[in-house]
């Protein structure tokens, strides 16, 4: 085990890693070490430093340190345990071969128009922000010829989930949205556009909150249950919303929210008939409540989550008046 923790070490050096999560650094004198802003906390002066002949870093600003790991555990909020399974995926070209199979999602979405029929019936239309999301279509049954063209054999897509043992594509009629982190794919959710269940992720993590680095800026964070109703946020102008895929959080979900306390968390949750949207939201609540952070639950009308709120014809303002609302309570 140790060994193996050396050898992933050496093939990742950490000077590389940070590059490549764009950490700008510039070598200090002649020497070993470079510095930059850390990547940890909001920082204005370099206190960041990595030493390239020990593969360590150390900030003078928050007083962290450690090894590649370390950092990963740190930056992406994951347990020793998973930065080194994340970190092994950086190596095997997992996160490629999604990369390459929503590409061709991507691409169909334009081939067959229900994909885009599907996306309208839901109030999706922004062409801009279909192509922003990465959003795709998959028929199914023709992704491993076209996979296996670019040189991926039938073991790797069955590893990977993306076809089951029968043979058949896993995702199959359903509308595809990547999900990310950092700059690689983790997981596809696809949502079925016919009569199958209608929610499925490939058998891997979800990863962190749905495009984590463009809303983690923002003060007041709107959390939503599903993509569909990201979507229709981030249509409406709502770009401060992330999305848990589903109700339940991952910790390293609940530890990016927890990252900065001084956030407010809007949690606009499904209001179910059988209410397990609602007591899904009042968990969370309590639980970020006690972790020191300001929520806020939105109340949509009975029956409704975002999505179908605004496809029943609300505006913009309308939900900016919900938010209002929440806010004052
Ligand atoms: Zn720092």
């Amino acid at each position: 085990m140790r060994e193996n923790l050396e050898r992933l070490k050496q093939r990742i050096p950490l000077l590389e890693y940070l590059q490549r999560h764009y950490w700008r650094g510039h070598r200090v004198g002649a020497g070993p070490e470079f510095a930059g802003l850390c990547p940890l906390h909001e920082d204005t002066h370099p206190s960041f430093y990595v030493n390239t002949r020990k593969n360590l870093f150390y900030c003078h600003g928050c007083g962290r340190g450690g090894d590649l790991i370390r950092f990963v555990e740190l930056s992406c909020h994951l347990t020793f345990r998973e930065s080194v399974t994340y970190l092994q995926e950086e190596l095997a070209p997992t996160a490629q071969l999604l990369a390459h199979t929503a590409a061709f999602y991507q691409l169909e979405l334009h081939r067959y128009p229900e994909g885009v029929q599907y996306l309208a019936e839901r109030g999706v239309h922004d062409a801009r922000l279909i192509e922003e999301l990465g959003i795709g279509y998959a028929r199914g049954g023709n992704l491993r010829p076209h996979l296996q063209a670019l040189g991926y054999s039938l073991e790797r897509l069955l590893e990977a989930g993306l076809m089951g043992p029968q043979g058949l594509d896993t995702f199959c009629h359903r509308v595809i949205f990547p999900c990310r982190q950092q700059d690689h794919i983790v997981n596809l959710y696809g949502r079925s556009i016919g009569n199958a269940f209608p929610h499925r992720l490939l058998p891997r993590s979800k990863g962190g909150l749905f495009a984590w680095e463009s809303v983690r800026q923002f003060r007041a964070l709107i959390l939503v249950e599903g993509l569909f109703d990201l979507a229709m946020l981030w249509q409406a102008g709502f770009r401060n919303t992330t999305c848990a895929i589903g109700t339940h959080l991952t910790p390293a979900q609940l530890a990016q929210l927890r990252e900065n306390l001084d956030r407010c968390v809007y949690i606009a949750f499904d209001q179910d008939q059988n209410q397990a949207g609602q007591n899904a939201a009042n968990d969370l609540l309590q639980y970020l409540h006690q972790a020191g952070l300001n929520v806020r639950l939105l109340e949509l009308p009975a029956g409704h989550d975002p999505n179908s709120y605004f496809t029943a014809g609300a505006t913009a303002q309308d939900f900016a008046h919900l938010l209002e609302e929440a806010a004052s309570r």
